[in-house]
């Protein structure tokens, strides 16, 4: 009988027996239709891969193919051990993962080049005479062959084409244009390094090789927190997630863990059963809030007014009213705290001007070498000038000193946080800080005090190769900016977190929503716990935060909170920071590679947020001014006439910014000018 009889046979019984006294029972049934699932799962071999999606997890995966087709994966368990007292790294995976392989396949994926119809035609025509240079400068020198294809740009008209004949056309219009305009009007972006090293070296090491800019990527589409080279002149670089297992307390900022670090996520769990103490941070009561002690749910944007007043009542009650012998002890060696700032006159006011130089002083203090890239703190011993080991002028030109020992010269030193305010200070004077929450937005609850607050500094007297100046500690500058009231009299500082003073916990209840109680008391938990474990304190820190304007103002408070308490480069504490992390291990021997260093240097190189900006002329749209957002302290300047592109170009001229393309002209065109000008003035 068919198999479809069979089945239609209900009232016949198929039972050939019982088992489990009667409670099972044997059937003689047709069970072909399980193949079908011995066959989804079939393979000829098993290979190690991950999934270059840009997650950055790089989990090892067994990917099961059958004639050359993915049919299913399961996760690698051969990593390494972690320390014997740690959690090891499996299972490492998630469930985008696990399904990757339908991605490969879908329907939806594009698998060959597509081109606009009208260009292939007209390419493959003049393909049937000249050579594919010939063809493409044919096609560009023909007004209405060209606007054939171009008027229509935006406007779909696709269709397959095969990769031959892509590869050629781009190349024959990167060396028409090479040739007619410049090497430097090839511009790329290439995948990212993070998603895949090789296949970002591939595109980068095509276009340096030409001649061609390479276009960051990062900072174009937010990605790069600015706040990290800003604070330590380097890249994100964080902490192996197998460190959060070392953290006596982990505030996760903006950053949904379990969802998009999915692979790492054990380790929160496993370190909240040893006990880590954990505050979550999110408007939402997303998947990381169940794991928390404590939740604050701050207004979307507003994270940098709660920084600002957790980082008040840390000052407070860790740096001023007591001092922790380790915050002080780490801030003074690793941090700017101790170093000196000229204080500028500006219409009849002061405010914080450059951080003071040996170059300042007559006799550069005996500093011969560099003298502009030295920092000067006070001698707690003498109470003198001097120029301590490890600011960047000790960098080149000099050895064994470009490191932080508390030395100056051959002379052991001692510097202190603020030797002017207990020993000497001339004077104390208000200095200007500029206040930019008092300007309302559709989503931000403005707070009612001035553009800028004057507040109280003790300071010293210098006199310097250019006159008298005032000059005061990082750190006095720091305590006066966070409104701490040290008994220096004047307004706009507070001694009491119910005070309506930026940047009180009160302050910052009315702008972010998060109860003052609650900012105190993580303030609180999270420096006392990085008192006890000396900086076992680490702050997991997500996208959520690096996408909104002034984002990096957010991640700076949040870093001076680890500064603070003596956090960033202990294990179990700083920052995990996870947007746009990036672990270049064999970065050393990749570079020549990607940007061809070995055939060429310097390879171009161009921020693409600019680059954009600029050459889809976005600029003649612009709508902001820079007196929009300058600040209110600012020096005078054209903020008002200027527009933004104004100042991108100024940077440019000035060499800040690399640029492409750099000349009106073909550079190959200098270049041959250039060689043949030798060649006449040598004869
Ligand atoms: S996190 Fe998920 S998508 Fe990323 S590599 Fe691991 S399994 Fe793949």
């Amino acid at each position: 009988m068919s198999h479809l009889l069979d089945r239609l046979n209900f009232l016949k019984s198929n039972r050939v027996g019982t088992f489990a006294e009667g409670h099972g029972q044997v059937t003689n049934e047709n069970r072909d239709w399980e193949d079908t699932y011995r066959k989804r799962w079939r393979h000829d071999k098993i290979v190690r891969s991950t999934h270059g999606v840009n997650c950055t997890g790089s989990c090892s995966w067994k990917i099961y193919v059958k004639s050359g087709i993915v049919t299913w994966e399961t996760q690698q368990t051969d990593y390494p051990r972690t320390r014997p007292d740690m959690p090891n790294h499996e299972p490492r995976g998630c469930q985008r993962g696990a399904s990757y392989s339908w991605y490969l396949y879908s329907a939806n994926r594009v698998k060959t080049p597509l081109i606009r119809a009208r260009l292939l035609k007209s390419y493959r025509r003049m393909r049937e005479t000249l050579s594919p240079i010939e063809a493409w400068t044919r096609l560009q020198n023909d007004p209405s062959l060209r606007a054939d294809y171009t008027r229509i740009r935006g406007k779909g008209g696709f269709v397959r084409a095969n990769w031959d004949e892509a590869t050629e056309i781009i190349a024959a219009a990167n060396a028409y244009t090479a040739k007619t305009y410049g090497p430097d009007r090839v511009v790329g972006f290439s995948p990212i390094p993070a998603m895949s090293m090789v296949s970002y070296a591939s595109g980068a090491r095509y276009l340096s090789l030409l001649g061609g800019t390479c276009l960051s990527f990062y900072d174009w589409y937010c990605d790069l927190p600015p706040a990290s080279p800003m604070t330590w002149g380097e890249q994100t670089d964080v902490p192996e997630s197998a460190d959060w297992f070392n953290a006596g307390f982990l505030l996760l900022w903006g950053s949904n863990v379990p969802q998009t670090r999915t692979p790492d996520a054990h380790f929160y769990t496993e370190a909240r059963y040893r006990g880590t103490q954990s505050a979550v941070i999110s408007p939402d009561y997303s998947e990381a809030s169940k794991f928390a002690d404590i939740w604050l749910a701050p207004k979307q944007g507003t994270d940098a007014a709660l920084a600002l007043a957790m980082g008040h009542v840390i000052l407070r009650e860790f740096h001023l009213d007591r001092q922790v012998t380790y915050f002080e002890d780490y801030t003074r060696r690793y941090s700017d705290m101790p170093m000196l700032v000229r204080l500028d006159e500006q219409n009849g006011k002061l405010v914080p001007g450059r951080l003071l130089r040996a170059d300042d002083f007559d006799d550069k203090l005996g500093q011969t070498n560099n003298p502009e890239w030295k920092t000067i703190a006070l001698d707690h011993k003498t109470g003198d000038p001097l120029a301590p080991n490890g600011s960047i002028g000790f960098r080149w030109g000099e050895k064994g000193r470009w490191n932080l020992e508390e030395k100056s010269g051959k002379k052991n030193c001692e510097l202190r946080l603020s030797l002017i305010l207990e020993e000497n200070h001339d004077e104390v004077v208000g200095v200007d800080f500029p206040y930019f929450g008092g300007a309302a937005s559709e989503n931000f609850t403005k707070s009612d005090h001035p553009d800028v607050l004057t507040r109280h500094i003790p300071v010293r007297k210098m006199t310097l190769a250019d006159g008298d100046v005032y000059v005061a500690t990082v750190f006095d500058l720091f305590c006066a900016n966070y409104g701490l009231d040290r008994d220096l009299g004047g307004d706009w500082v507070s001694k009491d977190y119910d005070d309506d003073v930026p940047f009180t916990p009160a302050w910052a209840e009315n702008i972010t929503g998060v109860p003052r109680d609650r900012i105190i008391a993580v303030a609180r938990q999270f420096a006392s716990n990085a008192e006890k474990t000396h900086g076992k304190s680490m702050v997991i820190l997500g996208a959520g935060l690096n996408h909104w304007y002034h984002m990096d103002m957010a991640y700076r408070g949040i870093i001076n909170m680890l500064v603070m308490c003596g956090c960033v480069g202990q294990s179990g504490g700083g920052w995990s920071h996870y947007v746009g992390q990036e672990k270049l291990r064999p970065q050393t021997g990749w570079t020549p590679l990607a940007f061809a260093l070995d055939w060429t240097r310097p390879p171009r190189h161009m921020n693409g947020t600019s680059f954009f900006y600029a050459h889809t002329d976005q600029w003649r749209y612009e709508t902001l001014v820079a007196d929009d957002i300058v600040s209110p302290t600012a020096p005078a300047g054209d903020w008002k006439e200027a527009s933004l592109i104004d100042f991108n170009i100024r940077a440019e001229r000035m060499g800040w910014l690399p640029s492409s393309p750099a000349f009106k002209t073909n550079p190959l065109d200098i270049a041959r000018a250039a060689k043949e000008a030798r060649k006449k003035y040598l004869g």
